[in-house]
């Protein structure tokens, strides 16, 4: 169990860079997100690694929430957006993260983010909404490409992603990682109270 809580401090760490260099980059661009919009937690494709829901599992469990979340975890019965979003109007547009302080890299991305395109060349990915509220915003973005380039996406996904190959290396939709990650908390904690117990015995 302590090797999960340090590789949690771990990922936390490269969170805290992570959120701050993509919200820098949208801030210096004028590409921030709709106050309120919380249209990318609805979309049923969003995936993070095992690793990457860590932290967040082992929060849920100091609170004793494990088990529990994992139980409404297990009757979801079709793919739909991330478990803890929370719809605020009618067509679920608006809402907020309930789990914000936790929530996995790839939400730490939302908006705008660089990739690679087929030639190599980094490209900027905005979200729909970003670019309707902001185009001359998104235009300038496009135009300074070279001069003012996006964090790319796939790189912070790495730099977390390669603190434990095993948890790290495959992606899953977000609520099955959390519920993987959940079953590796729950399972550490029943080996170190086992093990607590024999040595007491
Ligand atoms: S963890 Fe939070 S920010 Fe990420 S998809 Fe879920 S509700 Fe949205």
């Amino acid at each position: 169990m302590q090797r999960l809580r340090e590789l949690s401090r771990r990922v936390e760490a490269v969170y805290g860079e992570i959120a701050e260099t993509f919200s820098n980059y949208q801030q210096r661009q004028g590409l921030q997100c709709r106050s309120g919009c919380g249209e990318c937690c609805l979309a049923p494709t969003i995936e993070a690694t095992v690793l990457e829901m860590l932290p967040l599992a082992l929060h849920l469990f100091d609170q004793g929430k494990a088990e529990q979340t994992l139980d409404q975890l297990d009757q979801l019965t079709e793919p739909q957006g991330c478990f803890f979003y929370q719809k605020l109007s009618f067509d679920g547009k608006q809402g907020q993260c309930s789990v914000y302080q936790q929530r996995p890299s790839i939400c730490r991305m939302f908006g705008a983010s660089g990739y690679r395109d087929k030639t190599g060349q980094t490209s900027l990915s905005t979200c729909k909404t970003i670019k309707s509220d902001n185009p001359a915003k998104y235009q300038q973005s496009l135009i300074m490409l070279q001069s003012s380039p996006p964090p790319l996406m796939m790189q912070s996904k790495e730099q977390v992603n390669e603190l434990d190959y095993q948890l790290g290396n495959k992606h899953y939709p977000i609520n099955t990682a959390l519920q993987l990650a959940l079953e590796q908390v729950l399972f550490k904690a029943s080996y170190s109270f086992e093990q607590d117990n024999q040595q007491i015995a």
